[in-house]
């Protein structure tokens, strides 16, 4: 058995083909072949069988080797193409080769044949390798590794065209960057493997959810990138809501419900910027403004390169005010048992009135003091006003607990619980009046750092509760060994759950699993008597949100106890 070789015979004559195979059986070929004779067979040739060769003859009745040329470069595939024919008709044999075939042989000497077409054979092989290397290359420079989408660079080409085609129609494009949080700790949690597979589910989804084709791009680690062309700002706030959403149905990683959140940030042509470089950037400033103001997504304006100035503005002021009871001040939210209708606790929430800036809400500052060691000074804060408070409400005669929330920095601070300890020395209170909400983060920062902490604070009787839950990516086996007493269910899920079975299924399946394992459930974000009753006919233990009461000042706190259908003895 010799070497399979699959041949297209250009020919008219059955018998000029016989003689070609007769000299390709002498070598170590085993042929097989067809003959065309005019452009319809060999175009249904080429688009039917895969050919490692064509010889042609150079003249036939209904066609000849130029035009079956271009018949071929018509196809557009690289086969080698060998030219047989008479003697004395070089000159259009030469204007073939610059057509593009390899190589001539007379039909006199046909012996040169099988050399020809040994030497075709490689040096066809050599280029097709040769085309690897370079789309290898070209592609390693135009999609990111890890989802195998198109990168910046690759993205940036097509915005150039887009830039072109928007200037001729003067119609606007607006560029969106998608930048999904919390990866770090996917990471850290179940590993880069998983992690990198998480992206690339993401980079599947939102490619999904596009309305057509526009461009879509991974910039590399949790940052994406979809070009709109022909959008108005609305459709590019719609498209940006849509892509958010599509991410927050939860991930499956290792039979691990794993939920994305994200913010966008928008930039369009021509308002924003005139090249790629600039668009980008300039939604990615936005993307850094959405992120600080915590809201979904952000359009770029000029004041936006500011907001740097301002963040380092804010935490300058906030640094002197702490401690000071002028700005800051702490609300409170009342947390109910569902059976009984009694309050059991309360969820301290910082504001701060800014007398320029107005209320700033704790998620537009909190990240920033966590970054500048501001945290610190300011838990201290927090802690020693809750208690206070609730030395204040004692003649109530209230059973709650006052929970706090506690950043990532003080689940990595040895010192935390002394620190704690101290506090409810210093005000002449108990360990019990505390409740303190840690995250999943928070925890995964530094797992086994943190489980000491929460051990200890656990041993001090201070009870522990997780807050948003099934927004971070915490397993559940670990969660099975922490000493925390209560799971909050997060409010995305919550929200979510009368309208989307998704989210209903993950609150069922939380209450059960945590149930099992001995735990109190919260649901946070209950907004409406509907959300309440579903919640209590899954055996949903507490509930916290506006449809109980909105976060209030603490003197508040007793009349709006008086007059509510709560009680809490
Ligand atoms: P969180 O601990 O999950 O607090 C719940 C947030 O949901 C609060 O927002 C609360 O006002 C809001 N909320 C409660 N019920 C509902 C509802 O029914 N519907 C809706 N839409 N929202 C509801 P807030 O006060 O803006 O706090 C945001 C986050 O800031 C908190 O989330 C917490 O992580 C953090 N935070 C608040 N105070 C402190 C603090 O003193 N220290 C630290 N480290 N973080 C804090
Ligand atoms: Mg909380
Ligand atoms: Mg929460």
């Amino acid at each position: 058995m010799g070497i399979p070789l699959n041949v297209l015979i250009v020919d008219h004559a059955d018998s000029n083909a016989s003689l070609m195979l007769v000299e390709l059986r002498k070598g170590r070929f085993t042929p097989t072949h067809k003959r065309v004779g005019n452009a319809e067979e060999m175009r249904a040739a080429l688009n039917s069988d895969q050919w490692d060769i064509i010889i042609s003859a150079h003249d036939m009745p209904n066609f000849s080797a130029l035009a079956a040329l271009n018949v071929l470069a018509e196809h557009g595939e690289d086969i080698p193409f060998i030219l047989v024919s008479d003697a004395n008709r070089e000159d259009s044999a030469v204007e073939a080769m610059k057509r593009g075939a390899q190589d001539y042989i007379m039909k006199g000497n046909l012996k040169r044949l099988l050399p020809a077409i040994e030497r075709e054979l490689r040096e066809a092989a050599i280029r097709h390798e040769r085309q690897q290397d370079e789309d290898r290359l070209y592609h390693s420079m135009h999609y990111d590794h890890v989802s195998d989408m198109p990168n910046r660079t690759l993205f940036c080409e097509q915005m150039k065209r887009a830039i072109l085609a928007s200037r001729r129609s003067s119609d606007p494009l607006a560029v969106l960057v998608i930048k999904l949080n919390q990866f770090q700790q996917v990471n850290n949690a179940l590993g880069s493997i998983r992690g990198d597979n998480l992206l690339q589910q993401v980079g599947q989804r939102l490619q999904r959810c596009r309305d057509g084709s526009e461009p879509i791009a991974h910039f590399g680690g949790t940052t994406f990138a979809i070009l709109l062309p022909e959008a108005e700002v609305e459709e590019a706030i719609r498209t940006a809501k849509r892509l958010l959403k599509e991410t927050e149905s939860p991930f499956m990683t290792e039979n691990l419900p794993i939920s994305v959140t994200g913010n966008v940030g928008i930039a369009r042509f021509p308002e924003h910027g005139s090249d790629p470089n600039t668009l980008i950037q300039r939604a990615e400033i936005a993307l850094y403004a959405a992120v600080q103001l915590g809201s979904e997504y952000a359009i770029y304006q000029p004041e936006m390169d500011f907001e740097n100035y301002r963040r380092l503005l804010l935490m300058g002021r906030l640094a002197v005010i702490i401690g000071k009871e002028t700005e800051l001040f702490l609300q409170y939210q009342p947390q109910v048992e569902m059976k009984t209708m009694r309050v059991v606790g309360v969820e301290a929430l910082m504001r701060w009135q800014h007398p320029e800036h107005g209320l700033i809400l704790p998620n537009q500052f909190i990240s920033a003091t966590e970054q500048t060691g501001l945290i610190q000074p300011l838990t201290t804060w927090v802690l020693k006003t809750a208690l206070q408070q609730y030395r204040a409400w004692e003649d109530l005669g209230l059973n709650i607990t006052q929970a706090v929330n506690i950043s990532a920095r003080s689940l990595q601070d040895l010192e935390f619980p002394y620190h704690v300890a101290n506090m409810i020395k210093a005000q002449k209170g108990y360990p019990e009046w505390l409740q303190i909400e840690i995250t999943e983060g928070a925890i995964m920062a530094n797992p086994a750092r943190a489980m000491g902490i929460l051990t200890q604070l656990s041993a001090m009787k201070i009870s522990l509760s997780m807050d948003d839950f099934g927004t971070g990516y915490s397993s559940l086996g670990r969660l099975k060994d922490m000493p925390v007493d209560e799971i909050k269910i997060d409010q995305c899920f919550v929200k979510g759950m009368l309208t989307n079975e998704d989210d209903a299924a993950m609150v069922r399946s939380m209450i059960n699993l945590f149930h099992n394992l001995g735990r109190i459930v919260l649901a946070e974000g209950v907004e409406n008597q509907a959300t309440w009753d579903m919640l209590a006919s899954l055996g949903c233990d507490r509930v916290q949100g506006f449809f109980i009461a909105r976060p209030m000042g603490g003197d508040q706190f007793p009349h709006w106890l008086k007059a509510s259908p709560y009680h809490v003895e």
